[in-house]
C-alpha cells in the first residue's frame, strides 16, 4: 500500500488538475482532509509521510478528497470554520463566513462599549459568525440576530449554544418585518446578500455551493442594501450606528443611500484586500 506522502502527492495533482487551485494551495488542501480523517495535525503528517494510512481512515480521506473534487467547500466538508478566533459549525444552509467580514465586526466592536449595556442588531445572521463574535467579545451587550432561513438559524442558534452564550437571542425575519419597533437599537449590522444576479462568480469555487438567497440581490446587487438602509432609522436611538458590508464596487452606491436615508458620518473602509467593504453612518442626534 502507498505512503500517506505518496498519496498526498498524487491527489494533490488530482485536486490542482479539478479544481485550478495552485500547486501549493492543493497541497495544503489534501493534508488537511487527510489530517482530519487520521485525526492529527500537519505536523505528524509531514512527520510520518512514508507510513501508509490505517484502512478506514484511509476510506474517510478519500470520501472527503472525492468531494472536493467535485468542488463542494472545504467548510463544508469538514462541517465548520473559524470566524475572528471562534470556531462556528457551519452547512450549505448558511454562507461560509468570511475573512473579510472580520472588518464588520471590528467595526462594530468600536461602537459597543465594553463596561456597559448596548443593544446590537445582526440583521440576516447566516451561521451566527457575526453575532456571535460581538456576542462573546462584549458580553454586557444584548445582541438581536435575525434570518428570514430557518435552517440557517438552527445553524446560528447551536453555535450560541455550544458557546456558552446568554446574551444573544434569535429571531425568525425577512429583514425588518417581525422586528418589534422597540425598544431601538444602539447598532446595527448586516452582511446581506449584495452580489448582482447575473454576476459570473455565483457560478463560480465555493459560491456554487453556498446558498443563493445569502449571496445574490436584485438591482445590481443593492435591492437588499437598499431595504436595510431605508427602514435602519426607525429602528435605531438617536446617535446609533449602522455598518454594512457590501460590494468592492458598491461605496459609492451606499454611501449615497446612506445619505439619502439621513445618516451623517458616513465612511467606507477598505479591507485588507484595499477593496472598499464595509460602509458605516450615524444616526443623527
Ligand atoms: N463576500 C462574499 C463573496 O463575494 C459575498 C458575501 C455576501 O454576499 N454577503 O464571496
Amino acid at each position: 500500500m502507498s505512503s500517506i506522502g505518496e498519496i498526498l502527492q498524487q491527489d494533490q495533482l488530482r485536486l490542482a488538475h479539478a479544481s485550478g487551485l495552485s500547486a501549493l494551495d492543493a497541497r495544503f488542501e489534501v493534508q488537511l482532509l487527510m489530517a482530519q480523517a487520521l485525526q492529527i495535525n500537519r505536523a505528524w503528517l509531514i512527520a510520518h509521510s512514508d507510513e501508509p494510512p490505517p484502512d478506514t481512515a484511509y476510506m474517510q480521506y478519500q470520501g472527503m478528497l472525492e468531494r472536493r473534487l467535485h468542488g463542494e467547500p472545504m467548510a463544508y466538508i469538514f462541517g465548520e470554520k473559524e470566524f475572528y478566533g471562534i470556531r462556528l459549525h457551519v452547512t450549505p444552509d448558511v454562507l461560509i463566513p468570511r475573512p473579510e467580514t472580520e472588518l464588520l465586526v471590528e467595526l462594530a466592536l468600536e461602537y459597543i462599549p465594553a463596561d456597559r449595556a448596548c443593544r446590537v442588531l445582526d440583521l440576516g445572521t447566516g451561521s451566527g459568525a457575526i453575532a456571535i463574535s460581538l456576542a462573546t467579545l462584549r458580553s454586557q451587550a444584548q445582541v438581536a440576530a435575525v434570518d428570514m432561513s430557518l435552517a440557517a438559524l438552527q445553524v446560528a442558534e447551536a453555535n450560541a449554544q455550544r458557546l456558552g452564550l446568554s446574551n444573544l437571542q434569535f429571531m425568525h425575519s425577512d429583514w425588518w418585518q417581525q422586528i418589534p419597533a422597540m425598544p431601538l437599537f444602539d447598532v446595527i449590522v448586516s452582511n446581506p446578500p449584495y452580489i448582482a444576479v447575473d454576476d459570473a462568480h455565483l457560478r463560480q469555487g465555493d459560491l456554487r455551493f453556498e446558498p443563493i438567497s445569502a449571496l445574490a440581490a436584485s438591482d445590481a446587487g443593492l435591492s437588499d442594501l437598499r431595504c436595510i438602509i431605508g427602514q435602519a432609522p426607525r429602528y435605531l436611538a438617536a446617535t446609533g450606528m449602522l455598518l454594512l458590508e457590501h460590494g468592492y464596487d458598491q461605496g459609492v452606491a451606499v454611501r449615497s443611500l446612506l445619505s439619502d436615508a439621513g445618516f451623517d458620518a458616513v465612511v467606507t473602509h477598505r479591507d485588507l484586500a484595499g477593496v472598499e467593504r464595509v460602509s458605516l453612518g450615524r444616526q443623527r442626534g
